[in-house]
């Protein structure tokens, strides 16, 4: 079948989810990100971004945005290599680095590009990855050509007995984990991880994009949580969650930096993030500078995850903003979301093959920005567990 054969097969399969009232993606909404969302003219509480700290608002963040484009245009013009490579680049490439208390980072325009562009530059044939199955697609994009184990996710023993067996047989052993998961909200066990990298000479790249901004005493993430400053080769996450824009950065030790920067296509052949860029440099300082927002979320996080259990929800092991409520089955997922959407609560459902079958869920993600009468709207729909 040619590309249009297959649009067209899914289409009709388009078609028949609509009708059913079983298709929730691409929704269309007319107001910024927030709480509360406009959608068909509808005010509907929101849990579908990973706005955690709800920085895309902050009348400081969208000022540094104005004024960056008013300082420097609209756009960069070019790639970095070329003539795209402008001081407030630099400034936010050095900003990210220090936030994780090192010297330099490489700056991407995506968070997926961030993984899936370093990942293809590092990356030879004849290495191993070793990826925890809970890893985002922009990682497994990168590790697609090479040689990689999949592991259950946060298995130590599958861990180890496939270090073992691999140690000293490729020029690069690499494991990759998230701090914090992006469908299970659950936590790597990120010491005994890096203990076993350690034990077997392989390498450790930690996707944290769920907890920066969230977790740790000063939302460094699961690396500060666990003091592990040292311990990491490849810190890499996003600019759009906590950090309210767009983009992406790798964090790592100068060579490894340089090297990037010189040898990753995606960042040596594509434009430069715009101007609006600094409006991270300013949410990046606002994190230290209004730590109120992160009590905010964790107030939140508590409220939320204990109105959860009392409904005698399964939330799974959740540690973080990100709350999976396990509904198992994918026509009943797909239903109970249409439902909470009808009731005005805009919530995503996950399937496969984001999700195994059988653990099709409704993610709920929770904002410092939520008040409790959102929150307690949401926990009213009881209806979540009931079984019809
Ligand atoms: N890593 C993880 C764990 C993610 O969940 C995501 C996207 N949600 C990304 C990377 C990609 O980031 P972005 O959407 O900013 O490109």
């Amino acid at each position: 079948m040619d590309a249009w054969a297959r649009a067209r097969m899914f289409q009709s399969y388009l078609d028949d989810q609509s009708e059913k009232g079983q298709w929730n993606y691409r929704l269309l909404t007319s107001s910024g990100c927030g709480p509360v969302i406009e959608m068909n003219g509808k005010k509907l509480i929101s849990l579908v971004s990973n706005d955690y700290l709800g920085f895309t608002q902050h009348p400081a963040v969208k000022q540094a945005a104005v004024a960056g484009i008013m300082k420097y245009g609209a756009g960069a013009g070019a790639s970095p290599a070329i003539g795209g490579h402008y001081d407030y680049h630099e400034l936010l490439e050095k900003k990210i680095a220090r936030f994780f208390r090192k010297e330099h980072a490489i700056i991407y325009t995506t968070g997926y590009t961030s993984n899936s562009a370093s990942l293809q530059c590092i990356l030879t044939k004849d290495d191993l990855v070793i990826l925890d199955a809970g890893v985002h697609t922009s990682v497994m994009e990168g590790c697609q050509m090479v040689n990689r184990k999949t592991v259950k996710h946060n298995d130590l023993a599958a861990y180890e007995h496939i270090l073992k067996m691999s140690a000293g047989k490729h020029p690069l052993l690499l494991v990759i984990i998230d701090g914090v998961f992006s469908q299970d909200g659950d936590l790597a066990p990120l010491k005994e991880i890096i203990a076993l990298c350690k034990k077997y000479g392989a390498k450790l790249m930690v996707d944290d994009a769920h907890g920066t901004g969230v977790i740790g005493k000063t939302g460094r993430g699961l690396i500060e949580a666990c003091d592990a400053w040292e311990d990491i080769d490849l810190i890499t996450g996003t600019f759009s969650k906590t950090f309210g824009h767009i983009g992406g950065y790798v964090v790592a030790g100068e060579e490894m930096v340089n090297y990037l920067k010189y040898q990753s296509r995606q960042h040596l052949f594509s434009a430069s993030s715009t101007p609006a860029a600094l409006a991270i440099v300013k949410a990046i300082e606002l994190v230290d500078e209004e730590p109120l927002w992160m009590s905010a979320l964790h107030a939140n996080i508590k409220y939320f995850r204990q109105g959860l259990l009392e409904l005698g929800l399964n939330i799974g092991s959740t540690e973080s903003a990100i709350f999976p409520v396990r509904i198992g089955d994918k026509i009943k997922n797909a239903k109970v979301c249409f439902a909470l959407q009808q009731k005005g609560v805009y919530a995503n459902q996950i399937n496969y093959p984001a999700v195994s079958l059988k653990d099709a869920r409704i993610r709920m993600g929770i904002t410092a920005r939520h008040e409790k009468a959102h929150l307690d709207e949401v926990l009213n729909h009881s209806y979540l567990n009931n079984e019809d």
